[in-house]
């Protein structure tokens, strides 16, 4: 649907749970104190949201997290959102630290996509920012994507301790396993506040000194606001999400839902419409619900104006 700006609503994140295996320094170092189980949608309801969301065209879904794969059996709410006519597409961002197990049933349900999060290629590193993640792990699972008939992307945040060795690492393992890598700017969401790290000019040079010199790439690539750039010799796309230095709320075409149930129109406000008395007033209550929010969708961020109060993981990234 159309938004009152005039920006065509297509997508929809859906936080499937706020668990996570890891506890990325970034993100939440401490834990969480738990949502409880009870409070958290249920498959069913989060399949009615979907139909209502796919009836007023917004028709591609990520799931989302904490760690999505954390939910326990997330193949079946992959293929129930497939079985929606109309969804044009499902796919799921992950610490890929437990992709490795899922993979296959995750195929079979009808994944189209998956973008995995890397810190870093040194197993060190890697540890040391997410809390103990085993990278090996990590690294088996991109292998084994990239070659499955999933969509796979790299997804790295720009947090405050990375290192150029983390930025050529991490594009000479995307180079290796032909994906697409994300370099993304660091939100004053959570501890994003205190953690934003290199600048875009600082990767630029880091990436051009190793590899020569980025040029734009023409044409859409992917559902989300990345500008994305080649490199000389490589079959691959960079891609930078830069919401605060150049921002890209006109081309925003995303609302998120979170695991409690509430439609956020726009990830720098922690307003949004608490959709599960809808769920129990029926189709086209919920569908009006949704309709309504989404058209309060704020033409931007407020970042640089006012902090939020939210983590991380309760939005969904
Ligand atoms: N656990 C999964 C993962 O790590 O991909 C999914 C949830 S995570 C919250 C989604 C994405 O948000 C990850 O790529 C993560 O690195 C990113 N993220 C976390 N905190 C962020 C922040 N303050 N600014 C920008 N991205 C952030
Ligand atoms: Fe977990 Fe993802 Fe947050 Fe890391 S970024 S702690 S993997 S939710």
């Amino acid at each position: 649907m159309i938004d009152n700006f005039g920006r065509k609503i297509e997508y929809m994140r859906i936080s499937v749970t706020d668990r996570c295996n890891l506890k990325c320094r970034y993100c939440m170092p401490h834990g969480i104190k738990k949502i409880p189980m009870r409070d958290i949608l249920t498959y069913e309801e989060i399949i009615s949201i979907a139909e209502a969301a796919v009836d007023l065209g917004i028709n591609r879904f990520k799931l989302t997290g904490g760690e999505p794969l954390a939910r326990k059996d997330i193949g079946t709410l992959v293929e129930g959102l497939k079985g929606i006519p109309g969804t044009e597409e499902v796919t799921l961002t992950t610490n890929g630290v437990m992709l490795m197990d899922h993979l296959d049933e995750l195929i079979e349900a009808g994944l189209n996509g998956v973008n995995i999060s890397i810190q870093s290629t040194d197993s060190d590193r890697y540890g040391g920012i997410t809390g103990g993640g085993d990278l090996e792990k990590v690294l088996r699972a991109i292998v084994a994507a990239s070659r499955s008939p999933l969509k796979v992307k790299l997804n790295c945040v720009l947090h405050r301790d990375i290192e150029d060795e983390d930025v050529t690492g991490l594009i000479e393992l995307a180079s290796a396993n032909n994906v697409d890598i994300r370099f993304i700017e660091m939100m004053p969401i959570g501890m994003g506040k205190s953690w934003r790290g290199m600048d875009r000019e600082k990767v630029v040079r880091v990436i051009e000194d190793e590899f020569g010199k980025l040029e734009p790439l023409d044409g859409r690539r992917g559902n989300g606001p990345a500008r994305y750039y080649g490199l000389p010799g490589k079959d691959i796309a960079v891609g930078f999400i830069l919401a605060l230095s150049e921002g890209f709320c006109e081309e925003c075409n995303r609302v998120r839902l979170d695991s409690k149930g509430k439609l956020r129109p726009c990830l720098g406000y922690s307003e949004g419409t608490d959709l599960k008395p809808y769920l129990k007033a029926g189709k086209a209550e919920l569908r009006e619900a949704m309709r309504k929010a989404v058209l309060e969708k704020p033409e931007r961020h407020c970042f640089s104006e006012r902090d939020t109060s939210d983590n991380m993981i309760s939005i969904g990234g």
